[in-house]
């Protein structure tokens, strides 16, 4: 066969050789060890927490080692292609601190622009690129042309559906298969002629040359080492619109565009012994790969699943309408990744993460497991370390936006918001309340009568007498100036006129002794004041409600009992 000449009928206008093309794309100048990753995400829909993760890593890669970081757009399926998901995904990731050197950015207008020398960086602007490389690997006899229908390829399809269903003898089924691929390699210059000047599309598929028999040794960074069966699968290099497929884009790009490491999800292992095959064919070097694992969570039962697209926390932009920060968010992503970070954590408290030596061998082979529970407990760390001018401006803001009313009360008075957060903050032991900028809310809003409301009532267990005698006695000696032991003492003394003794020790030792404790009376005033069972600290609650409304509550209260 004349491969030359094969070439030059699939595709004559392509008169560059590799060569040309490597021209355009030298070798990047950069630092002894330093990574070049990327993202590589489909337009096709929101970013998935699922893939902030593998993106988080490429982010530490790159940037920890003096690297490069860019965004490729992966477009090549334009059926599934959601327009304005490209602008979407780059904002949302920069919101979650990972921002791109180089590749697809936003321009001015808002629209995706290319950034960089080595665009352009959407793969529907490459064909003519993949296109020089597809040639020259009919040139060397390494890919044909295969001028099977649509029809014919459908047919193929439904037969694998039902055999799939069916699971009856599938091993002969890829057998069938592959001997009629064989058999369509088998074909004559003529027969191509034939097909061409009838104007029949082809698809370019790659001559494999694997023996599944044979398994091919290699080292994934995360997985370790692996031994997969050699391909001898002729797959599709060229779509017959012309269109590369993933396998073939990718290979061109992350060698042109000189990515060191690829870091994907593990769903493309098994497509793994293909793209070896491809970059050997191609005469590029292979980069290192990176698999991670799928992230999982607990279903109902506490089996563990897969975090599928419409399980909540999926989707990263929920997590600004839940109220979390994305400090939050990209500490919990880090505690996820590396084994030893929340140890680092602990010894490094004020650090930004990013200055976590982030190490490959310390990632999860197996997939993390997502947990809300535990997202939260880091959130509430977070948001414990920030001021309370701080918290009081992002709850204002998220609430401004997805809470209106709530937004306009903490708006109408900033200084006495910033109070309220100000309570249990700084110092060594700051309270840890909020994890989320929603749950600002439930947590204060009994600090504006708008928002005031019981919870609930007293236990039956108390005498009625009882609780409106301490709540009166209270509001007797009850002196705003008083400082917090003043005012504890003043407490002690009305329960200890009660029968609440102020004497845990005593009470511990004997509680038949006693009514109560000074507890239950702590209790009794804060039920009446913030109409809960727990709130942060009572004496600073009512520093800053101010004596007329905290003797309103407790007069009400007395009311109604
Ligand atoms: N476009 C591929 C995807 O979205 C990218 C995989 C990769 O990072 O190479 O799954």
């Amino acid at each position: 066969m004349d491969y030359q000449r094969l070439a030059e009928l699939l595709f004559p206008n392509i008169d560059k050789l590799p060569a040309d093309i490597e021209a355009q794309y030298p070798r990047r100048e950069l630092p002894e060890g330093a990574k070049v990753t990327r993202f590589a995400p489909s337009p096709t829909g929101f970013v998935h927490f699922g893939g902030l993760f593998p993106t988080t890593v490429a982010e530490r890669l790159a940037h920890q080692s003096g690297g490069v970081l860019y965004l490729r757009i992966e477009d090549t399926d334009a059926k599934r292609e959601v327009p304005g998901a490209a602008e979407a995904l780059i904002k949302t990731l920069s919101v979650y601190g990972v921002d791109f050197d180089e590749g697809a950015i936003l321009g001015e207008d808002g629209k995706v622009c290319d950034k960089g020398a080595y665009g352009p960086y959407k793969q529907s602007k490459r064909a003519h690129i993949y296109h020089v490389f597809a040639k020259q690997l009919v040139r060397e006899g390494k890919a044909y042309p295969c001028f099977t229908t649509e029809e014919e390829l459908e047919e193929l399809a439904a037969v694998n559906k039902k055999e799939e269903i069916k699971n009856t003898d599938w091993q002969a089924e890829a057998e069938k298969r592959r001997a009629e691929m064989l058999a369509r390699r088998e074909f004559t210059m003529e027969d191509v002629e034939a097909h061409l000047a009838a104007g029949d599309p082809f698809v370019l598929r790659i001559l494999a040359d694997g023996d599944p028999e044979k398994k091919t040794k290699f080292t994934d960074l995360v997985k370790g080492n692996m031994e997969i069966p050699e391909n001898d699968e002729d797959f599709v290099l060229l779509k017959s619109d012309g269109i590369p497929t993933y396998h073939f884009a990718h290979a061109v790009d992350d060698h042109l565009m000189g990515t060191t490491h690829v870091i994907r999800g593990e769903e493309w292992l098994p497509s793994l012994a293909k793209h070896i095959q491809l970059f050997r064919y191609l005469g590029f070097k292979t980069p290192k790969y990176m698999h991670i694992a799928q992230i999982m969570r607990l279903d109902e039962a506490g089996n563990k699943k897969k975090l599928s697209k419409r399980d909540m926390g999926a989707n990263m932009d929920d997590y600004t309408g839940m109220g979390y920060c994305p400090e939050a968010v990209c500490e919990y992503v880090m505690t996820l990744l590396n084994s030893n970070y929340e140890e680092w954590r602990m010894q490094n408290p004020d650090k930004s993460y990013r200055e976590f030596p982030f190490n490959i061998k310390k990632m999860s082979v197996s997939g993390c497991l997502f947990d809300f529970n535990k997202l939260n407990d880091v959130s509430k760390n977070v948001i414990s370390k920030m001021d309370a001018a701080t918290v009081t401006a992002r709850v204002t803001e998220w609430a401004k936006q997805f809470d209106s009313e709530f937004g306009a009360l903490l708006e109408s008075d900033a200084a006495y918001a910033e109070k309220i957060f100000a309570i249990g903050r700084g110092g060594k032991k700051p309270r840890k309340d909020l994890a989320t900028w929603a749950d600002a809310k439930p947590y204060m809003g009994f600090f504006y009568d708008e928002l005031f409301s019981l919870e609930c009532g007293y236990d039956e267990k108390y005498d009625r007498a009882d609780i409106k005698a301490a709540l009166c006695g209270f509001l007797e000696t009850y002196d705003e100036g008083d400082d917090m032991n003043t005012w504890f003492e003043k407490i002690k003394a009305v329960g200890a006129s009660l029968g609440y003794t102020p004497d845990m020790k005593a009470y511990k030792a004997d509680p038949s002794a006693f009514k109560g404790n000074v507890a239950d009376i702590s209790m009794f005033l804060r039920l009446a004041v913030t109409g809960k069972l727990n709130s942060p600290d009572m004496y600073a609650v009512m520093q800053i409600l101010g004596k007329a409304r905290v003797t309103d509550r407790i007069m009400d209260m007395v009311k109604k009992i």
